[in-house]
């Protein structure tokens, strides 16, 4: 049994799969060829944004997102401590602070109340209002990059209230969302910008790094296509601006062209297979499934349940090799990290709290029933009565 099993996936669309890498071999460009093209065609249609610009990771394209803000030191970014580090660490690239904010316990997602509280905090320079991070100057409220953990997306419309309240950028980090809805809308539409990654675990994965930023700003997509090849102006050999290397290479871009053919029928195995094990596991003391509010539809790219019992779950798993994780075991504000922002155990409750209880079970479309019922039965055998 795998947590992510890419190898089934893999035999099934290997003939097209085949023609499409042949197909690059033959034409030979490799950077910006015309795969790409068709590709950012197809996912700004799919995300029902005006543009998509496919990038050379979920990092770089939320970094490209910041920079096209011209995000710099002294503007504070709020964000969810519960998350991948990439998040954060793009803040901290572009010389701002993160500004953390808790989470709310049943979506694990940033807490709409609790980012107002914040936003007021740094607009007042009153750390009683908020916890605030070390700063040797007073911080200037610029953005929020909200993450769609889990799949789930957040709750953009209270996010986008409170940023319209204080002239916030919204960036939507859905690098594990791509494919999900919220309120009629796929996810990588809901802020102002998104950017989402291919990593080959994520829900869209190409076969190395990869990932793509959403908008519907002409001028922003302008500047993050300038951004996203060293700030290039009319020619490659005219720079208006410091950028990156920021591209998707064209193989990359042949592999999510296959894999967007049959994507939205892995969307629909992955509802199902997160409906059987919530179904299996509905009546498993001391577990609480996860939380899909109303209106929305995950993408599932982690299924993570909660319990008080979690260790002695995960090596009843590890005994019968069910595979198993733990994301995140720490929270970003109490990263080694980030402990020049001075951040203390106890800030982010929320975010602690579910660093200590949560854990996640095999999830991928190729996921049988009766795997499903083996590790539904495993974790209900090891809670204690
Ligand atoms: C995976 C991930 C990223 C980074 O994407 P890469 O393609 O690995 O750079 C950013 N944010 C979140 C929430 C992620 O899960």
């Amino acid at each position: 049994m795998q947590f992510i099993d890419l190898k089934t996936q893999q035999q099934r669309i290997l003939p097209q799969l085949n023609a499409r890498l042949q197909a690059v071999l033959a034409h030979g460009q490799y950077i910006l060829g015309p795969e790409n093209r068709e590709l950012e065609a197809r996912l700004a249609e799919y995300v029902g944004t005006k543009h998509a610009l496919a990038c050379s990771s979920g990092t770089d394209a939320l970094l490209i997102a910041l920079m096209a803000y011209g995000v710099g030191p002294g503007d504070a970014v709020f964000t969810t401590p519960f998350t991948f580090m990439a998040t954060a660490e793009v803040i901290s690239l572009t010389g701002a602070t993160p500004v953390f904010v808790d989470i709310d316990p049943a979506t694990f997602n940033i807490d709409p109340h609790k980012l107002a509280q914040a936003a007021a905090a740094v607009v007042n320079n009153d750390p009683s209002l908020h916890p605030l991070p070390q700063s040797d100057r007073p911080l200037t409220a610029r953005g929020v990059i909200a993450v769609d953990l889990f799949g789930l997306a957040a709750d953009y419309r209270a996010i986008m209230a409170v940023a319209a309240e204080h002239d916030l950028f919204v960036l939507e980090d859905a690098a594990q969302s791509f494919g999900a809805f919220s309120n009629g809308r796929r996810a990588g539409g809901l802020g102002h910008v998104a950017a989402t990654s291919f990593f080959p675990a994520k829900p869209l994965g190409c076969y190395g790094d990869g990932g793509a930023v959403f908008t519907d700003d002409d001028r922003l997509a302008e500047t993050m296509r300038s951004l996203r090849v060293h700030g290039q102006g009319s020619d490659r050999y005219d720079n208006v601006r410091i950028g990156i290397n920021g591209r998707l290479d064209t193989m990359q871009a042949a592999v999510l062209l296959c894999k967007l053919d049959i994507f939205d029928e892995e969307l629909a195995a992955r509802q199902r297979i997160a409906a059987r094990y919530s179904e299996l596991l509905a009546d498993a003391p001391s577990i609480r499934t996860p939380h899909v509010p109303e209106g929305c539809i995950s993408a599932w790219a982690q299924y993570s349940l909660l319990s008080k019992n979690r260790d002695a779950i995960l090596s009843h798993l590890q005994r019968r090799s069910i595979p198993h994780a733990i994301y995140y075991p720490i929270p970003l504000h109490l990263q080694k990290a980030y402990e020049p922002l001075d951040y203390r155990a106890g800030s982010m409750p929320e975010a602690e709290r579910a660093a200590g209880c949560i854990f996640s079970l095999p999830m991928h479309p190729y996921l049988e029933d009766g795997a499903i019922a083996e590790i539904a039965a495993a974790v209900k055998e090891a809670i204690p009565d």
